[in-house]
């Protein structure tokens, strides 16, 4: 049986990276909210895993690039679990142009989501998180490779680099660590969708260990993160790529 006493808020958690962190803080011993835009059957059955293997969760639609929707989320999800202790913004969209063809759709979705949408919940953290509390944003190890076709994508996330160094400042006294993971390369829709099965192999070939990332390797850093043994680490970038830089 699972002690549960304290609440992870995890967004973009219905699939991919974020399903799993959310069943791994489940396992660790949180409760967690499942964040979502769409996918509202995908986040239910998240939900489903974690209560079936003794855990408790709730599914809770808002799209992060909303400022109103997360003010919301936040005040819903204190009125039903209780103050949020752990923050994971997950929540992210890639979509690769060269900069010659991003024209403002390509632009402005990748700020609005991956950019506005950290900022978002940052705000809301900043004042709500328990003393002592984590906050986990996602980067990127492009931000280190500089990939062709990749620009505006790394450039939303070198900018939540920064926010990550400058929350951790402006958290003194509050005790709260804010991080950052930055995965390579990791098997989900995300990087999937798109590319040939010779080019997936090829990226995959390109790491020291010869594979590709999984949900579960990224979701056992954040765990690392979220927990005690974690709590001398702050304001960092951690790149969790298994060697690709
Ligand atoms: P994914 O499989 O495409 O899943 C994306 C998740 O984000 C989904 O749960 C989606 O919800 C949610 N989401 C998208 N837009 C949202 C919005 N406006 N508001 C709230 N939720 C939203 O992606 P992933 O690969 O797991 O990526 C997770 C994070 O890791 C992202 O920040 C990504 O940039 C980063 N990352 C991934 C890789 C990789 O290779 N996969 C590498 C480096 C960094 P719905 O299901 O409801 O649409």
């Amino acid at each position: 049986m699972i002690s549960i006493n304290k609440v992870a808020l995890i967004t973009g958690a219905s699939r991919g990276i974020g399903a799993s962190i959310a069943r791994r803080l489940a396992n660790d011993g949180f409760a967690v909210v499942v964040n979502y835009v769409g996918s509202e059957n995908a986040a239910r059955n998240v939900v489903t895993q974690i209560t079936e293997a003794g855990g408790r969760a709730i599914a809770h639609q808002a799209d992060v690039s909303n400022a109103a929707s997360v003010s919301t989320m936040f005040d819903q999800v204190e009125s039903t679990l209780g103050n949020v202790e752990v923050l994971v913004n997950n929540a992210g969209i890639m979509d690769l142009q060269p900069l010659a063809k991003a024209d403002a759709q390509h632009v402005d979705r990748q700020i609005d989501i991956n950019l506005k949408g950290t900022i978002n919940t940052l705000r809301e953290a900043s004042v709500r998180l328990n003393h002592g509390g984590r906050v986990i944003n996602f980067s990127t190890s492009v931000v280190g490779l500089k990939l062709e076709n990749y620009g505006v994508y790394a450039a939303t996330k070198s900018a939540v680099e920064t926010l990550t160094a400058i929350m951790a400042k402006e958290m003194l006294g509050k005790y709260i660590r804010v991080n950052a993971v930055a995965p390579g390369p990791t098997a989900t829709e995300l990087f999937l969708n798109g590319k040939s099965d010779e080019l997936i192999d090829r990226m995959a070939k390109i790491n020291p260990l010869g594979r590709l990332g999984t949900p579960d390797d990224i979701a056992s850093v954040v765990s690392f993160l979220a927990s005690t043994d974690g709590g001398w680490i702050n304001g960092q970038v951690i790149r969790a790529n298994g060697g690709v830089i």
